[in-house]
């Protein structure tokens, strides 16, 4: 895609991972920061900017769902619950050719870039035909969701699902999982597939994902781990309660506490949700350091419960956040319930500030920059080496008025929010301007296309 290049930044104020600095330049050259100076005057050609903070890793996403977004809010026969949410999903899913996820994906990739998210975890599960069979391409799919993230600039971590299984200890799957299915010797063809299916992209990242311990038997789950290497690893994890039951009358464990027991957990991998733990699976899993995934927009959307972000991050756990369902794409406000969370359960304020004196915006901005960026593979935040992924607010909004340091990130996450977004560059290429993609109207009008024949 043609996007305006920047080469140097000259930043009035900006995140630095020590702190906010005054008159910063940034000096970019390959789509990484190879230079910051301090208190530097502005040099002929700078590009100016206000205020500059780093971009933030969206650690989890399907991109597709984004399409049913806003569909699933009427009330069925009896308790609505994620279980209904997700037979919704499946029927709609059944329909998806790749053109379909080549353009969804493309529109949540737009949108997520417009929310500060400057890479994607995308843990893409929709590999094969309606009937199962795989395309003559096997990595099809990984194909798409690749074109997706060169069309709209966003640095891509793909994570391609190993689902086997429709229930723990091994259970056969039903007809509605077929897109999803692999054995372990097929799901290594497809990761080298979809190796070579990013290979375009300069800095993408290819993962595992082990769909949950629902949909892999443990023969299953050491087969594929070698495939990581170093990358990442992600799983989904006690999201819900039912989900834990189950665990617990197939295992007799909870299961947070059998992947630490079975699994060799460290920092490679992200656990999506892990909602439900006991304060021992809470204090090992922080002790792991491996990432709790948390995506509190879609764990309010699916009423799969609240994690204990509090608790977890006084023992040091590490986490960051992520769109999952893509029900709403946005970085300040899955923050801003994170923390609305944890004030509502325990009756007082400034639950994830973590110390007196500190600012809660700042601490969850922190938190997210660095735990996105450890679960998605990359270096994070503005220093030397790390991709040039870079926000900028519009430091003339009201919402940002007579403020500094902290205060900018707290009046950005719980007041202005993404309307507070300026600019965004991705690998030292400015993709948002004034707020707006510059390949939003041509991206948007193939969704728009798209949307119309699915749904009518
Ligand atoms: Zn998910």
């Amino acid at each position: 895609m043609a996007m305006t290049k920047a080469q140097t930044l000259h930043c009035k104020t900006a995140l630095l991972p020590d702190g906010w600095a005054r008159d910063v330049r940034l000096q970019i050259a390959g789509g990484q920061i190879k230079k910051i100076t301090r208190d530097a005057k502005p040099v002929a050609g700078d590009e100016r900017v206000a205020i500059a903070v780093p971009g933030v890793g969206n650690l989890h996403s399907h991109a597709f769902q984004r399409a049913m977004a806003g569909l699933t809010e009427r009330r069925g026969q009896g308790d609505d619950s994620f279980w209904t949410w997700r037979s919704l999903m499946y029927r709609f899913v059944a329909d998806m050719t790749p053109d379909d996820v080549e353009a969804v994906a493309a529109q949540a990739y737009v949108e997520m870039l417009e929310a500060g998210f400057t890479r994607v975890g995308e843990f893409h599960y929709v590999h094969h035909a309606a009937d199962g069979r795989p395309y003559d391409d096997i990595a099809e799919m990984a194909a798409r969701i690749a074109a997706a993230a060169d069309r709209t600039g966003i640095g891509l971590t793909l994570l391609p699902v190993f689902y086997a299984h429709g229930e723990f200890g091994g259970a056969a799957p039903g007809a509605a999982q077929a897109r999803f299915l692999n054995d372990p010797d097929r799901y290594a063809r497809l990761i080298a597939e979809s190796r070579a299916a990013v290979s375009g992209l300069p800095d993408a990242v290819v993962g595992i994902a082990p769909h949950s311990l629902r949909a892999v038997t443990p023969d299953e789950l050491s087969a594929i781990l070698p495939l990581a290497g170093d990358n990442p690893v992600h799983i989904h994890i006690a999201e819900q309660v039912k989900e834990v039951a189950d665990c617990v009358a197939w295992s007799a464990k909870r299961p947070v506490e059998w992947l630490l027991d079975a699994a060799p957990v460290d920092r490679r991998w992200c656990l999506v949700h892990a909602t439900h733990m006991t304060e021992e699976e809470l204090n090992r899993l922080a002790g792991s350091g491996a990432v709790a995934g948390l995506c509190p927009i879609t764990e309010a959307n699916l009423g799969d419960g609240i994690f204990p972000a509090g608790a977890f991050q006084a023992v040091g756990g590490a986490f960051g956040v992520g769109s999952d369902s893509n029900v709403r794409i946005s970085l300040t406000e899955e923050l801003r319930l994170l923390e609305y969370g944890q004030r509502l359960q325990g009756q007082v304020r400034n639950v994830m500030a973590g110390a007196a004196e500190k600012s809660t915006g700042r601490t969850l901005f922190d938190a997210a920059v660095g735990g996105g960026a450890q679960a998605l593979g990359v270096d994070g935040g503005l220093k030397v080496g790390a991709s040039a992924d870079i926000v900028s607010l519009d430091a003339d909004h009201p919402a940002l008025t007579a403020r500094a340091g902290d205060d900018l990130l707290d009046s950005f996450i719980f007041a202005g929010g993404d309307r507070l977004i300026s600019s965004v560059w991705r690998a030292g290429q400015k993709v948002v301007s004034d707020g707006v993609h510059h390949q939003r109207a041509a991206v948007s009008a193939r969704y728009r296309r798209t949307l119309k024949r699915l749904l009518a």
